[in-house]
């Protein structure tokens, strides 16, 4: 058995020999090429590269180094509660946080979901994380979030919410500017957002929170285009109140119409979208189909990990399969062959690495590999799997074959936080321990009858259609014929 690595604060990292997918415009792939990471950066890109002294040297042979993937939409605090909602529907998820349970969340609560997140990210190669904290009801809650991103060493932004209470109301009081001002240092490794939903009331309630975020400099994301909650009216309410900016992420806008599209296009904002989520919950189709015609940037998410795991080669895969299904399903409706996809492997890939850097505003430094940029590095390799060969088509491989558990090595800001498949400097049993405090207080907290139903919801009744063959008898028919 191998000595643990010691990987000191100083110690170059060299990459050795991997196929190389550095993200640049051409979506070029480079055989046989090292990277090579000093400090917080990437220091050299290219072939046989010479190893500094002291660097720990990672055989990246017939494996695939690729920016560390960027999910831009996640409600890590939910992830305490993994899996329990896997037959929901939006509404009974509505239901079950917004107006049942959601409350009931205590700061360590939200500290247990999202220390587990933040590994399950770094984990699965997802090196940056925009924690869609959204059950932030006190400013302890928001400090008991900050404290687990804070604990792992990924890369997060906390898009600060609340969905206990009006966003006009918790964004105006003078804890939340305390909180901003005490946390968000400008520390590169924890960014900021504000997350509010705008609702399409006439009234613009929303606009005090806009206020807010202008004031303090900071982006907003918003759920918008989510069927039976955010529509086109808001917005509209946004457009024309000046709060649609570059910075903006819209997420799902999945049920907008090409109106409110162009006024995104037109005003530089992008869509996150989240598509395991829109094809199971019901905001509505996955929208890559109908953006791309708008040219809107893409970035991918993955919600929650109450339906699904945080996990973005499974983003990038059922996205590819959506927008097809649905170019295929249009041409079929007119009578047409789809005979060429319009949707490549590479661009997903793009849209997990460098569409999450451009939705969050570091295209400067994140979602490549280039020297002098921060390195934030995925390799993908596992040569016990006979999945890992042969390496046709490396943006083929990791958009359709390549999984979570092929990730060999992680590095986040330099700092190597996986590697040879186990996560380095990570307590995951504390994890664990925090999670069963919380799910324990919730079952007790709910009732043993509460807690199953709300993971057991009614299944409608499937009418089974009239067959008109069913005239013949198939057990007499099967006796007559012996
Ligand atoms: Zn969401």
């Amino acid at each position: 058995m191998n000595e643990p690595t010691d990987f000191g604060p100083d110690r170059p990292v060299l990459l050795r020999g991997g196929t190389v997918l550095p993200m640049d415009d051409g979506h070029s792939v480079l055989p046989r090429t090292d990277v090579l990471v000093v400090g917080d950066r990437i220091a050299e890109v290219g072939p046989d590269l010479p190893a500094p002294d002291g660097a720990v040297v990672v055989d990246a042979t017939d494996g695939i180094v690729m920016p560390g993937m960027i999910d831009t939409h996640r409600h890590m605090w939910q992830t305490a509660m993994r899996g329990y909602g896997a037959d929901w529907t939006l509404t009974q998820y509505f239901v079950w946080y917004y107006l049942e349970y959601g409350k009931l969340w205590r700061p360590e609560d939200v500290h247990a979901g999202n220390l587990l997140a933040a590994i399950e990210a770094i984990d699965a190669g997802v090196t940056t994380v925009v924690d869609w904290s959204h059950g932030l009801r006190t400013v302890d809650h928001a400090d008991a979030a900050v404290d687990a991103l804070q604990a792992v060493p990924g890369r997060f932004v906390l898009a600060y919410g609340n969905i206990q209470a009006p966003p006009a109301e918790w964004t105006g009081a003078p804890e939340f500017r305390d909180f901003v001002r005490r946390r968000i240092t400008g520390d590169d490794m924890l960014g900021f957002q504000i997350a509010f939903d705008v609702t399409g009331d006439p009234a613009f309630p929303e606009k005090p929170a806009f206020e807010v975020a202008r004031d303090l400099g900071v982006p907003v994301t918003t759920h918008a285009g989510v069927w039976g909650a955010t529509s086109d009216d808001g917005i509209r309410l946004m457009y024309e109140n000046g709060f649609m900016t570059p910075e903006t992420v819209y997420v799902h806008a999945a049920s907008l119409s090409a109106d409110s599209y162009h006024r995104i296009a037109a005003t530089g904002g992008s869509i996150s979208v989240s598509t395991e989520s829109e094809q199971s919950a019901g905001q509505g189709y996955p929208p890559t189909w109908a953006i791309r015609a708008h040219d809107i940037p893409v970035s991918l998410s993955m919600d929650t990990s109450v339906w699904w795991s945080g996990d973005l080669f499974s983003a990038m895969r059922t996205t590819l399969g959506a927008d097809r299904s649905r170019e295929h399903m249009e041409a079929h409706a007119t009578g047409e062959t789809v005979t060429h996809c319009s949707l490549r492997a590479d661009q997903v890939v793009d849209w997990a690495t460098r569409g999450g850097a451009r939705a969050i505003g570091r295209t400067d430094d994140l979602g490549s590999i280039e020297a002098g940029k921060k390195a934030d590095i995925v390799l993908i390799k596992n040569d016990a799997s006979p999945v890992s060969f042969p390496l046709l088509n490396p943006y083929g491989h990791v958009a359709f074959q390549a999984q979570r558990g092929d990730v060999h090595t992680v590095l986040v800001n330099g700092r190597v936080v996986k590697h040879e498949h186990r996560l380095v400097g990570v307590d995951l049993a504390a994890a664990r321990r925090e999670v069963e405090r919380t799910v324990e207080y919730l079952r007790s907290t709910l009732g043993e009858e509460a807690w199953q139903k709300g993971m057991n919801p009614d299944i409608p009744e499937t009418k089974i259609l009239d067959n008109p063959y069913t005239y013949t008898d198939y057990h007499s028919a099967a006796t007559h014929s012996r």
